[in-house]
């Protein structure tokens, strides 16, 4: 390919990427929803077959209903909500990892959490469920595939790549290969501000519709900040915490009761 040929294509890319968040913000987006979640059916194998070796998929049963019970909870109204995460294939796993005070969602839905945030935190269902809530939130305001796209733009040969492949099917499973590594190192990147600002507003709500109270993000922030004086969650390096976000969050809360109904039946979706 052409220099010229070359930029071009990837000015093309660039003025074709840009869509819209949730709350109307403008998005960078070299890779579509769709090729994000499929670089992530890739990519979460690949790191669950790292902890695996490493033993640390973590399988307490007791642990694990727990986890699945509010994490299938959220779910159920974060399709409802979002019909195109309708088709997404929803897991979730629990890491063995005590000293890590960590969760994350891949585009797709493909989450994780370890031992140290159930641990060090002891977050009560609630405060969990908020937890989860803000990941699911960044993959269905798609900032995951915000994140990939920074990834890939940071790496000209990826970009390239992704290119390339935009305009030739042949090249696509080589672009996959690129993008299903842009997807592992998406959740590592720390979220701008303003998609922190949209995960919090949207995974309240969507906590507050599964049945757990609203008033509980802003104690599990509390939490996260009085961790954060002896040993620094690594989830403040990927969600940076703004002064005003117990104060935000504590805010909305009064607005959010109306969602919140914690005695009625909520619909669990299935996770095996
Ligand atoms: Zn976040």
């Amino acid at each position: 390919m052409s220099r010229n040929l070359l930029l071009s294509c990837l000015l093309t890319l660039f003025i074709g990427a840009c869509a819209t968040s949730p709350t109307g913000r403008h998005q960078l987006m070299l890779v579509s929803p769709s090729q994000a979640a499929q670089a992530s059916e890739q990519a979460y194998p690949q790191k669950l077959k790292e902890y695996a070796a490493k033993g640390k998929l973590n399988n307490d049963p007791q642990t694990l209903a727990r986890v699945k019970k509010i994490t299938g909870r959220l779910i159920a109204q974060a399709v409802r909500m979002y019909p195109q995460s309708r088709s997404w294939d929803w897991e979730v796993v629990l890491i063995d990892d005590p000293e890590t005070v960590n969760a994350w969602c891949m585009a797709g839905g493909k989450m994780a959490i370890y031992t140290g945030l159930i641990e060090k935190l002891k977050p009560t269902d609630d405060e969990l469920a908020q937890v989860m809530a803000h990941e699911i939130s960044h993959a269905l305001a798609n900032h995951v595939a915000e994140q990939m796209s920074v990834a890939m733009a940071s790496q000209m040969g990826l970009a390239v790549l992704s290119a390339t492949a935009l305009h030739d099917s042949r090249y696509r499973s080589a672009a996959l290969t690129g993008a299903a590594l842009a997807a592992t190192l998406a959740i590592q990147l720390p979220y701008s501000r303003a998609a922190e600002a949209e995960a919090d507003r949207i995974g309240i709500e969507i906590a507050a519709r599964a049945g757990y109270d609203p008033r509980s993000a802003a104690s599990l922030w509390r939490k996260m900040g009085q961790l954060n004086k002896s040993s620094p969650p690594e989830l403040l390096n990927t969600h940076p915490s703004a002064d005003n976000r117990q104060h935000t969050l504590a805010e909305l809360a009064p607005k959010m009761m109306q969602y919140y109904h914690p005695d009625e039946v909520h619909p669990v979706y299935p996770l095996d």
